[in-house]
């Protein structure tokens, strides 16, 4: 039982400590059965069972669904600046322990949830941080969260709250310089060996997807005389080792053409063969049509959209998109040709995007087999009681020939 009376409580409705129990971080707002202390958005508050018992410390969300999002299952943990400084300690020994970070400074140095810091993004570009405070538990610490990251060695930390989902944490969208210098417009990384230039600032997400780095490399694998058509490209991440792994020739389409300016910057970054390379500014879903009628085919097609859905509820309306793109893929691509494939939407589960790819295969009328699975990056790893922490999949497929 929490002794003091001056702990700010939250009370949960009988037989709803279960998944707290197996040390899952989110208490949903129907669970809870009183909150006692009138705490502020974000503080610290114990949560108990309806016994009274201590189940962990947690910040507390009163306009989300998420109505706590745990720190700790200890009760002797103190969350304050030094629970900080541990947990990010933490982080940084596992990524540098990686042996897969090699030739490269720019990875996820915290990934929230699974990084028992819920709702605190920290990605590292080079000298740069750059942080997401995406719940209010993240948000009412962040002074301590800074002044820690400030001794991790950087020339300065660039906040990118402007997202979406601080609303339904009664947060307002907000960016900038939170501690040191003001960041270039553009800062070099190195990923793998590869140059590339980022956008933080602006960029989508905190400046570049770091989490498909280990699939980045794999594509480059398949590339040897291939010809290559890179959908979703963004900055160019996929295309610089599609030519590095000896394509005949990439085609490259994002809808944006901010992202392709400097998607053509990293190539001559790379310098990597221009002549092999071509990028178009489209609709992928209108221009694979195009491809479609005008009876263009290729040997290796990479599909890498944005989020169609974030929460199991819009899957339905996802899957059409994700069977779509795929099904004209699968029609676009030669026999023997291959389909690096992903969705980064959390609402599909690994199982479900391998049913919409084989419903796509299906209508394509093609025989497709799995060659090989892809997940996130190891420095977003998943916390395994914490499955929501995984959301980016990914099947390597070929289309096969008719037999010999
Ligand atoms: N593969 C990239 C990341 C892709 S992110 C990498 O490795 O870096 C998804 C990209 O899809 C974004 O760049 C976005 O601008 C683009 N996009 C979103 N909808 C689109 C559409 N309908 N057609 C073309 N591009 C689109």
């Amino acid at each position: 039982m929490i002794g003091s009376s001056l702990v700010k409580k939250i009370i949960l409705k009988p037989g709803r400590e279960k998944s707290l129990l197996q040390r899952h971080p989110w208490v949903f707002s129907g669970a809870v059965e009183k909150v006692i202390g009138n705490p502020e958005i974000g503080e610290t508050v114990a949560v108990c069972d309806s016994a009274g018992h201590f189940l962990g410390w947690g910040a507390y969300s009163p306009s989300s669904q998420i109505r706590v999002r745990v720190w700790s299952f200890d009760e002797e943990e103190k969350i304050s600046a030094e629970f900080f400084y541990n947990r990010i300690q933490t982080a940084l020994w596992i990524r540098e322990k990686s042996v897969l970070l090699r030739d490269t400074n720019a990875y996820r140095l915290v990934h929230a949830e699974s990084d028992g810091l819920p709702g605190l993004i920290v990605d590292r570009y080079s000298d740069w941080l750059v942080v997401q405070f995406l719940s209010a538990g993240a948000n009412y610490w962040k002074k301590e969260i800074v002044s820690v990251l400030s001794e991790l060695g950087v020339g300065g930390i660039y906040e990118r709250s402007d997202v979406e989902v601080r609303r339904l944490e009664g947060l307002s969208e907000t960016r900038g310089v939170l501690w040191g210098k003001e960041p270039p417009s553009i800062i070099r990384v190195k990923e793998n060996g590869f140059q590339f230039a980022i956008d933080i600032q602006t960029g989508q997400k905190t400046g570049f997807y770091l989490d498909q780095r280990v699939n980045r490399e794999r594509l480059q694998e398949y590339c040897q005389g291939k010809d290559v058509l890179n959908c979703f490209c963004y900055t160019g991440g996929f295309t610089v080792y599609a030519l590095a792994g000896g394509a005949n020739s990439v085609l490259s389409i994002d809808s944006s053409d901010g992202a392709l300016a400097l998607a053509d910057e990293n190539v001559k970054l790379n310098q990597l063969p221009e002549e092999r390379n071509r990028w178009l500014e489209a609709d992928v879903f209108l221009a694979l049509r195009k491809f479609r009628d005008e009876g263009r085919s290729f040997d290796l097609i990479v599909l890498d959209p944005p989020k169609f859905a974030s929460t199991a509820a819009q899957a339905q309306r996802a899957a059409r998109g994700y069977k779509d793109i795929n099904l004209l893929a699968i029609k676009l691509l030669k026999p023997g040709g291959i389909l690096f494939t992903f969705s980064c939407s959390g609402g599909i589960t690994p199982e479900l995007f391998q049913k919409i790819v084989a419903g796509a295969a299906i209508d394509a009328r093609a025989d497709v087999q799995i060659l090989e699975r892809l997940y996130q990056s190891p420095d977003h790893p998943v916390l395994l009681t914490f499955p929501e922490g995984e959301y980016l999949k990914g099947l390597v497929c070929i289309k096969r020939p008719t037999d010999h």
